[in-house]
Order: C-alpha cells, then structure tokens, then sequence
C-alpha cells in the first residue's frame, strides 16, 4: 500500500485519553482525525477534527465514520469482532481484526501465548472452577475474559474465599483463573511495527500498580542488559507472530530468579508508555500513527530518564487538585485528559517526570501526589 500522507484522515474507535493524545500528534504532523464515541465531549473529540457520536457496537455509526477515513485504529481493543470486520472491507484497519481477536479474550490471549512457548502464570479457564482453582493453587485471581480494563472484573480467591461465591459476582461472565504470582516488579516491553516490518522498542518500562491501576512507571528500568534483551526478544516475538502493525505492550512479571512471565499484551499505545511523550525522540502515539499510515517508524531513543505518574479521580475527592504544585517544577509536565467526572479509580491525567535520576523522581511522583490532593 502505498503511505498515508500528511492530510489523511485517521478513524479512531474510541475516545479516551488514548486516542487524544494521539490526535494531538497526528494534527502536529498534518494528518486529520475523525473519532467514533457515545459522547460528543469525550476527551479524543475535544482535540479531533470530527466526531461521530455512537456506541463502539453500532455498526451504523462506524460504517459512517469508516466512509469518511482513510484507515481505523483504536482508542480500546474492546470492540466487537463482527463489526472490525465489517469495517475491514471498507477501509483499511491498523491492527487487522485478526490481532483483536487474539487479544480481545484472555482465554484466546493465554493460549496464543502458549503456542509461541512464553511463559505465563498458570491459569486455566474458570468453567470448571473447582478444577481451575486445583490447577493453579490459591490464591488465585478471577479475570473476565473479555472488557476488563484497570483491574476491573478481576476477583481475588485467597485460601478461605467462598470461590462460588466469587464466580457468582461475574453474573455468568466468562472467565479465567490465575495463580497469584509473587513478582520482584512488573515491567513492560512498548515496541512498534510498521506496515514494512520493520519494529522499534522503547527503553524498558518498570511498572508500579496500586489496587491493580497503574500508579508509576520508570524508564530505564535499571536492568542488566542481558535480562533487558530477554525481555525485548519476547516482545519482539510477540509482535512479529501476530504480525501487528502500530504500537503494543507486553506487560511482564519478573520473578525473584530473574524469570519473565508474560501478563498481558496491548494491541496499542500504553499508559506505562506514556512517559516516551517527552522523554523520547518520537513519542509513541507519533509513532503510532507514523505505522497506521504505512510510513517509516521514528527515533524511540529516550533523550532523558523518566518517570509518569497517573492522577487517579481520588486526588479530586476534596475540590480540584493544587496544580501549581506540579507546575512550578521544571521538570514536570501535567497531561489532563478533559474528563468531566472525576470518579475514584477513573484515570484523569498523569504527570511526566523528566530527571535521569529516576530514584528521585519516584520520590517526586508520590510527594507530588500528596500534593495535589488538598487536605480538608
Ligand atoms: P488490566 O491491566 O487489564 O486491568 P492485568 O491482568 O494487567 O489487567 O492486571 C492489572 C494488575 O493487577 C497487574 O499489572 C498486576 O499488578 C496485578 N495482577 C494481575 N494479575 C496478577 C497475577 N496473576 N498475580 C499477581 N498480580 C497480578
Ligand atoms: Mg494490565
């Protein structure tokens, strides 16, 4: 195919904080966006060149956005197989449906990852789940197999949990259960391919959750460089089996002997790559839309050690945070996603660090965080 050039039009399915910032790159590189969401004012249509307002499962509405655009990517994986590929016949779709549906359900996920032989928490499907639970041991986690998302769907089972119970709070839901591993930290491999083949890795995130949320992320991860290869090979080998094209995560746990267990895979860009939009030479939603335009892939090189912190709702519980805070350190960019409910738990923003000394900039996130939230 030959490229999409500046002046294009990008469809995005979705409107989150993804597809906004996104949006911004692709408008400071010429290209247009038209996004597809339920609400006129969701954060990607604040900063797009056109919205067609619709649910992400009526086809109608994506028909009409697909008419409109050039090529589709997404803001979410959560979008129903049938109608990607009723819009693949229209216009072309960056990552092709065959890699949602691999990513979609993390039963169909676990499997994949099976057959490429990487290692996985042990885990079996929650249909049988007394079985389930005797494989993997307890404590286990409950996930849903489709639409989870910051840790939502996800049912802890420790020694004395009324398992049945658990399952019961899925309404039917299909589901998996994990083993609960004890990992060293978490760290993710973000990499892009382009239409060509050709991939680039960005320098290794090292991930903090709280109540299963993303809270910190730093890069570099400080990581021996044999280990460090370890990692990118298996995201290498990820995105090259699914032949993706655009930009996706590898979420990894690393075991106290050094071990890489695969988590979960990101069919997109990542919120632990949110970092690379300031500390690297192109950021990945640049780089993003460089692959879905079928154009070469940018520079992923870190011009300056990082560290993100996400701005979770609960910093709003008390009136609007204090954001002078972040604003007098010169070190710090404030990212705000123009989303109007602060809920607890609902990912608002997120502040990027830029320090080479990362130690100090972890301590700057959370002093930072106790900053923002003013006291009552
Ligand atoms: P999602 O990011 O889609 O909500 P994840 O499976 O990545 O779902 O879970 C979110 C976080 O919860 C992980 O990054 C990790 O911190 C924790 N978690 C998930 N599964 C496990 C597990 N099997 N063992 C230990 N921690 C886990
Ligand atoms: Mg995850």
């Amino acid at each position: 195919m030959t490229p999409l050039a500046p002046g294009a039009t990008i469809g995005v399915l979705g409107g989150g904080q993804l597809g906004r910032m996104m949006a911004v790159a692709a408008r400071q590189m010429g290209y247009r966006i038209i996004v597809l969401d339920p609400s006129p004012r969701c954060p990607t249509a604040q900063v797009a060149d056109g919205v067609v307002v619709g649910a992400l499962d009526d086809l109608d509405a994506a028909t009409h956005l697909a008419r409109q655009v050039d090529v589709i990517t997404l803001d979410t994986e959560h979008v129903p197989a049938s109608l990607l590929a009723e819009l693949a016949k229209i216009v072309p779709l960056r990552p092709g449906p065959e890699v949602l549906r691999t990513i979609q359900d993390r039963l169909v996920q676990k499997q994949f990852l099976d057959r490429l032989g990487l290692p996985q928490a042990a885990w079996a499907p929650a249909d049988d789940l007394e079985a389930a639970l005797a494989k993997v041991g307890r404590p286990a986690i409950l996930k849903v197999r489709r639409a989870g998302y910051d840790g939502k769907g996800q049912f802890r089972i420790d020694p004395d949990t009324d398992a049945a119970a658990q399952l019961a709070r899925l309404r039917g839901e299909l589901a998996v259960v994990e083993e609960v591993v004890r990992f060293t930290r978490e760290v993710s491999v973000i990499l892009a391919r382009g239409v060509s083949g050709e991939v680039r890795i960005y320098p290794l995130a090292e991930n903090v959750h709280r109540r299963h949320i993303l809270h910190t992320t730093r890069a570099p991860a400080p990581m021996p460089d044999e280990q460090r290869a370890r990692a990118e090979a298996i995201g290498i080998q990820v995105i090259e089996a699914l032949e993706h094209v655009g930009v996706m995560a590898v979420e990894m746990f690393e075991l106290p002997d050094g071990r890489l267990l695969v988590n979960e895979i990101a069919p997109r860009t990542h919120n632990s790559g949110h970092y690379t939009y300031g500390a690297c030479a192109t950021s990945q939603f640049e780089q993003h839309v460089r692959a879905v335009c079928g154009q070469p892939l940018g520079d992923p090189r870190a011009m300056s050690g990082a560290v993100m912190v996400n701005l979770i709702g609960d910093l709003w519980s008390a009136g609007p945070p204090a954001w002078h805070h972040v604003l007098a350190r010169p070190e710090a960019r404030l990212h705000l996603y123009g989303k109007d409910a602060p809920a607890p738990g609902r990912k608002m923003g997120h502040v990027v660090l830029l320090d080479d000394d990362t130690d100090r900039a972890l301590k700057t996130a959370d002093l930072l965080v106790e900053q923002l939230a003013p006291r009552t």
